[in-house]
């Protein structure tokens, strides 16, 4: 072969590595069938692209049915993403992550996927690290609830936190050394922290913000529902006491919001505060879709508890597009389908390398 050819052969070889020179047509969005996937893959499926839902045997009959998935690949664990990472480079597909990534596979599993990846996977490192997360979010300056070093420090309400975003599972609420020992007894070994309780309303504040043009959109608000916390009001407060009735905050479902409008310039101002501090953690910073879990108080303080640097499950009551996206988009605008358009865009423009991290 002349040096010529054999240039030109692993110029074009180094182009398609990056994605040049690749259509719509040559990728498929894949995910994990469960958490927001339905929303994930029906926004892409509305902005044109092939789809694979990687399900587990037991609910693929359901994912059928919902029509959203040209391709189901059986697994019987999550895990086995880690085993399928050849097929779906081969495929040249690209993984949308979801809370469920961060629950079911190894951080460094995930680091070593070689499929195109959405987002900056070095962030999910933040995420699911409580001391980190703080760290950022202290660099953005937004107001976080106290945390008790130890038990002994206790004072005032204080929420134990257990590690890993298993959905508030196991979650308790305690206000005294003694109270806390009794009841974590049950929860042997576990990693937790320990929270001032904010009183107020949890507000789910769901943004996007976008590599290729460096804005932020704020996608929609939902607040959670929560069992059991969400139902002791249906029990009177003499019935709580005598039945011994304890909060937990297994998340069940979500519902739509909105916020009043004033709150909206200083949630918008907290996200661009979150990116902007986002990009001195790893240099490139977080992009897509995120989340910041709020309480606000009744003088409109507004606590950022945690942040999701992922889409969250949030957002699906807005698979015809929230309050918010319709105001800025004159078609059905979910966060899953935002990201599609992202990757879209990044296509047409050659600058995928600016959205697989
Ligand atoms: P999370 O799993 O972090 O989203 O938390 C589960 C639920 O616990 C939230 O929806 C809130 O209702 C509640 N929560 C978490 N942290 C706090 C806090 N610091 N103050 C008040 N409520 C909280």
């Amino acid at each position: 072969m002349s040096n010529e050819r054999y240039y030109s052969i692993l110029y074009q070889y180094k182009q398609t590595r990056k994605g040049i020179g690749l259509k719509q047509s040559d990728y498929t969005i894949a995910t994990l069938a469960s958490h927001s996937s339905l929303q994930i893959l029906k926004g892409a499926k509305d902005e044109g692209f092939k789809t694979i839902a990687i399900c587990k045997r037991d609910s693929e009959h359901v994912y059928k049915t919902f029509n959203v998935a040209d391709e189901i690949i059986v697994v019987d664990d999550f895990s086995e993403l880690t085993t399928l990472d050849k097929q779906l480079k081969d495929q040249n597909a690209v993984l949308i992550p979801h809370g469920s990534f961060v629950t079911y596979l190894q951080m460094d599993k995930l680091m070593d996927l070689k499929t195109n990846y959405f987002g900056n996977r070095n962030i999910l490192n933040w995420e699911v690290d409580r001391g980190q997360q703080r760290k950022w979010l202290s660099k953005a300056s937004v107001i976080q609830p106290k945390i008790f070093k130890t038990p002994d420090d206790i004072e005032g309400p204080v929420i134990v936190k257990f590690f890993g975003a298993a959905g508030g599972k196991g979650y308790f609420l305690t206000h005294s050394r003694e109270d806390f020992d009794r009841k974590i007894a049950q929860h042997h070994g576990k990693e937790y922290i320990l929270q001032e309780y904010v009183v107020g309303t949890p507000v789910y504040a769901h943004f996007f913000h976008s590599p290729l043009t460096g804005e932020l959109e704020i996608m929609g608000f939902d607040k959670r529902y929560e069992s059991n916390v969400d139902s002791v009001g249906r029990v009177a407060a003499k019935e709580q006491v005598e039945l011994e009735i304890e909060t937990s905050y297994t998340i069940v479902g979500n519902m739509g919001l909105v916020v009043r409008e004033s709150l909206l310039p200083e949630i918008y101002a907290m996200g661009e505060r979150v990116v902007e501090a986002s990009k001195t953690l790893d240099g490139v910073g977080l992009f897509g879709p995120f989340c910041l879990e709020t309480v606000i108080t009744p003088d409109l303080k507004m606590y950022v508890f945690e942040i999701s640097a992922r889409i969250v499950a949030g957002t699906n009551p807005y698979i015809n597009g929230s309050p918010y996206t319709d105001l800025r988009y004159n078609e059905p605008m979910s966060t899953g389908r935002r990201i599609a358009r992202e990757i879209k865009q990044a296509i047409e423009q050659n600058e995928t390398e600016k959205i697989f991290k």
